[in-house]
This record gives structure tokens, C-alpha cells and sequence, in this order.
């Protein structure tokens, strides 16, 4: 699975960091809806707060990673199989074809 890494090995497109960001975020949302859940509804005080805090950090630290994500250098590489145009980060050695899955290995830097 994708690694926290901010941009590697997994995240190499800007596509790629809109699937890592959906993932965290949703995971921020049900934690802060079951913390909302156990802190008011069934008054569970010790856990509901944390639950809570946590799924806030984990909100906030997706808004900020895509914040950075968005500001790094992206440059158009077209996939070699089915030349979609892909927003690779700059740097990348390789990218996943976001049409097609496609695995390509960048040569020149
Ligand atoms: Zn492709």
C-alpha cells in the first residue's frame, strides 16, 4: 500500500496524490464522526475527545499536504502506451499512467 513518503515511491503524479489525499481524508472524516458519535451521543468522554483530536490532525494534515503537493513543480509527461498527458512531479524517475496503469520508467531528467 502507499507509503507516507510525501511523494515516493507511490505518489509520482499529481493523480496520485489526489488518490493518497482521498484516502486520508475519508479516514479523518469517519474518525471524526465516531468521535462526535462517542463524545455526545454515547457520552464516552476518555475515548470520544481523542478520537476526535486525532481524526482533526489527520484533516488538517491532508489540507496541508495537498497545500504542498499543489505547489510542487509538476511537469506534463504523455504515457508511452495510451499518451495520455500525466502531471508528473518534478524529479520523478518513473510514473503510473493515470488512464492506463501503465508503468513508465523516465529517461531523461
Ligand atoms: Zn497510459
Amino acid at each position: 500500500m502507499a507509503r507516507l513518503s510525501l511523494f515516493r515511491p507511490n505518489v509520482s503524479t499529481i493523480k496520485d496524490a489526489e488518490r493518497v489525499a482521498l484516502r486520508w481524508f475519508s479516514i479523518g472524516f469517519v474518525m471524526l464522526g465516531s468521535g462526535f458519535v462517542l463524545t455526545f451521543v454515547l457520552a464516552g468522554r476518555s475515548v470520544g475527545p481523542a478520537v476526535l483530536a486525532t481524526g482533526a490532525v489527520i484533516g488538517l494534515g491532508t489540507v496541508i499536504w495537498v497545500a504542498l503537493a499543489t505547489r510542487y513543480n509538476t511537469v506534463r509527461k504523455t504515457c508511452p502506451r495510451c499518451s495520455a498527458s500525466n502531471a508528473v512531479f518534478r524529479g520523478e524517475n518513473y510514473f503510473r499512467c493515470a488512464a492506463c496503469g501503465f508503468f513508465a520508467v523516465l529517461r531523461e531528467m
